[in-house]
């Protein structure tokens, strides 16, 4: 039985996700951050022939986050239920096995299981003893971590307690369990292209990774031994030490096993990334059946690669799929009932759930909080093809924007591109090498710690390399300030000095007294700094002697 996990950002861009589906070749195909809820999921992407599938939307915002698991019919699941804390449960079909949640208020377990993030999936399966047991699945997209936000810190911290509360119920109950996705941390140093060697192991969520993993010959002194500190990342029910990371199974100590890039910064090409995609199995399952597992690098159109194991598992599949089912939705049973109707009760339902996110119904757009706008959509695609590297099938842009939206998304990338086409940043040819020394300009020094910029590299407070932090309000401002520059005349770009290469210009985002300033930085893609082949460190303002700090 062959398992796969994939952060896919966005499954209604997908040309066809059949052939994705196809071309993936796994028995069950997990994927995250589906971006699509249900007032806009399509019968292509719901209904794939020769699979059954099931979703998990976000109930706060449309378009944002989500989940989705597709079964082949010959591992058809018995159960299956969305969310990861019984809220969501339908009274029918439903995993079941939730542990003990008297550690959690009600309205919390409903607000961990508002976005979108769990779906569970019980098979029956048959192992190579010929026993048959059962298979719970559980595809997580765990919640990303705002550096700026103290809540969202703190709401990632009791989604991994909570997941760890459900997985280890499962198991009690004699299931084998695997929870796979994107779990949004970097485990080990190794798995991160900079490491902040000071802190890394005592951020919270990585310390629960520590924990929920089976850690024979794993250094002690990563054990979590202050009280309050344990209480952060588990409850007195939870224990420590049953699952195992796949992956690393294999391979150990392999270095730049990296499943994520930051796409705007090409860091894909000079693989500077991190790893946050994993498939982690019991213990028990994983010794007798584990026996294989790759991280899918060539696999392009996400920011993601895929995961995928093989266990020595047969599928008996069950006769009939849970009412989960996405085919038994009444929009695809062949009901005939009004679209219209049908919108007009999931918008209803939406807000009455929807408790402190601001509800945007109206929005065809992917979300603001997950920074990922019209602008940073055109932009995100650029670095891999202005490359010269081959991107694979490239997901279609949006197609439902505003006029008004897309003409500024076209101008931006436009703009873009004219200004980085003027050299071509050549792919890496060497692997960087091992140096974790930072002296990357865009990190801060140069610039002022407030300023985030739009191609800042991967940093620990959010694991997933920053992505451009324009907001949809911003995209006017930024394209006519990109005009002003064109039609003001812009001279050649500078060349940096470390490759004497024009320069490609960038914008300051974030708030402060920088906000929307231009500057000029080395065209090629993000890497180690000791990698010659990578972005070197120059760095200097459009504007140099305005406002200087
Ligand atoms: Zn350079």
């Amino acid at each position: 039985m062959k398992i796969l996990t994939w952060n896919i950002n966005g499954i209604r861009t997908r040309p066809s996700i059949k052939e994705d589906i196809e071309s993936l070749d796994a028995d069950i195909i997990c994927f995250q951050e589906t971006k699509v809820t249900r007032d806009m999921l399509e019968e292509p992407v719901a209904v794939v022939d020769g699979y059954n599938s099931y979703f998990s939307f976000s109930r706060k915002k449309t378009g944002y986050s989500g989940v989705a698991t597709y079964c082949r019919e010959s591992c058809t699941p018995v159960k299956a239920e969305e969310g990861l804390g019984g809220v969501l449960a339908s009274g029918n079909g439903d995993v079941g096995c939730y542990g003990n949640l008297g550690y959690y208020g009600k309205e919390e377990l409903e607000s961990l299981d508002a976005e979108g993030r769990a779906i569970i999936t019980q098979h029956t399966v048959r192992n190579s003893e010929g026993e048959v047991k059962d298979l719970a699945i559980i595809n997580v997209y765990v919640p990303r971590v705002d550096s700026e936000r103290d809540d969202r810190k703190e709401y990632k911290l009791r989604f991994l307690t909570l997941l760890q509360t459900r997985a280890e119920a499962l198991l009690r109950e004699g299931s084998y369990v695997i929870v796979l996705g994107d779990i949004n941390t970097s485990h080990r140093m190794i798995d991160h292209c900079n490491p902040d060697s000071e802190e890394f192991n005592l951020r919270p969520d990585r310390q629960w990774l520590n924990r929920f993993l089976w850690s024979e010959g794993q250094d002690s002194s990563l054990e979590v031994k202050d009280e309050q500190e344990l209480l952060q990342i588990s409850t007195p029910d939870t224990k420590s030490g049953q699952f195992i990371d796949s992956f690393r199974y294999f391979y150990p100590d392999q270095e730049d096993a990296f499943t994520c890039w930051c796409t705007l910064t090409s860091s894909r090409v000079t693989n500077y990334g991190t790893r946050l995609d994993y498939i982690l199995g019991d213990a028990g399952l994983v010794k007798s059946s584990l026996k294989a597992c790759v991280q899918m690098v060539e696999v392009q159109g996400s920011d993601h690669c895929p995961v995928k194991a093989e266990f020595s598992l047969d599928g008996v599949p069950a006769r009939k799929a849970p009412p989960l089912c996405a085919k038994y939705m009444p929009e695809f049973a062949g009901k005939q009932q009004k679209l219209s109707s049908f919108f007009v009760k999931a918008a209803k339902k939406e807000s009455v759930n929807a408790s402190e996110e601001v509800i945007e119904l109206s929005s065809s757009q992917s979300s603001q909080e997950s920074n990922k706008s019209v602008d940073s959509n055109t932009e995100r695609k650029r670095p891999m093809e202005d490359s010269g590297k081959p991107t694979g099938k490239k997901p279609k842009l949006e197609s439902k924007k505003s006029s008004e939206e897309g003409k500024q998304a076209n101008l931006m990338s436009f703009f873009r591109k004219k200004q980085s086409s003027q050299t071509k940043p050549e792919p890496a040819k060497e692997k960087s090498t091992n140096e974790r020394k930072s002296s990357d300009i865009t990190n801060g020094n140069k610039i002022g710690d407030n300023d985030r910029i739009v191609d800042k590299k991967p940093v620990d407070a959010s694991e997933k390399p920053v992505k451009s932090t324009d907001t949809k309000a911003e995209t006017g401002k930024s394209s006519s300030a990109a005009w002003k520059g064109l039609l003001g005349g812009l001279g050649k770009p500078p060349l940096c000095k470390g490759h004497k290469e024009a320069c490609v210009m960038r914008m300051v985002k974030k708030d402060g007294p920088n906000r929307f300033r231009q500057f000029y930085v080395c065209a090629r893609a993000e890497g180690h700094s000791g990698n010659p082949e990578a972005r070197c460190e120059h760095f200097e303002w459009l504007d140099k002697n305005k406002k200087k700090k």
